[in-house]
């Protein structure tokens, strides 16, 4: 078996800032604020982190209830927001997923930074779910790089170690590429995020992509021992 591990946002998908637009929806309503200040940086980013950033720089209590608070808030007003963006799937992905789901030597999950439900919400929007065995969401690690030892400890269990092969992590940003070194994996980066090439060929990824539209290409690349 040889496991797919796949961020959402840059990755597969891009939501035109529906994330974003929902979270300071969901700030400023659940806080009655009148105005909100998110100008942080998201990409590459757990959404426990996010979470305790935003309710920090709002000068608002960042407890573990306000934190819940406000990720109920934004889950609850993501499907909505998603709907009205629109956002597209990335070039290829579709494709790719299908004709990795047409063979039974892969295992393939979503290993993102967004929270497991909101994650889920992005994945349904685009049709996406179905693709996936499951999500291992940014709910519980403020760091990437714990989000990855967590899952990995997770699919050692659910697949035991004999079985599980090599772990292949495919992302958009350094924070994806040093996450999957954490845990030994092979690193598969794509330039259809928020950085540029030079910015990952710099953490020394097994390769670098423009996009996934190359197919049958990638698909090998994937599949190569
Ligand atoms: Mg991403």
């Amino acid at each position: 078996m040889r496991v797919l591990l796949f961020d959402i946002d840059g990755t597969l998908l891009v939501t035109d800032d529906g994330g974003k637009t929902a979270l300071e929806a969901a700030l400023a309503d659940e806080f009655e604020l009148s105005a909100v200040d998110v100008a942080i940086s998201f990409a590459g980013r757990t959404d426990r982190s996010l979470l305790r950033e935003l309710l920090e720089r709002n000068r608002l209590d960042a407890s573990e209830p306000n934190q819940t608070r406000l990720a109920r808030r934004y889950s609850a007003y993501l499907p909505k927001i998603l709907a009205q963006r629109g956002g597209e799937i990335l070039p290829g992905v579709t494709e790719l997923l299908e004709k990795i789901a047409a063979q039974d030597n892969f295992l393939c999950y979503v290993m993102t930074g967004n929270l497991r439900e909101t994650a889920t919400h992005k994945l349904n929007h685009f049709g996406l779910t179905r693709y996936f065995q499951g999500v291992y969401g940014g709910d519980h690690d403020s760091e990437r790089d714990d989000l990855a030892r967590r899952t990995a400890a997770d699919l050692r269990d659910r697949h035991g170690e004999q079985q599980l092969g090599e772990v292949i992590v495919i992302g958009d940003t350094p924070q994806d590429i040093r996450c999957g070194h954490a845990i030994g994996a092979r690193v598969v980066a794509v330039c259809t995020g928020s950085y540029g090439r030079s910015a990952l060929e710099a953490e020394k990824p097994a390769a670098v992509l423009n996009d996934f539209a190359d197919v049958t290409a990638i698909h090998d690349l994937l599949a190569a021992p």
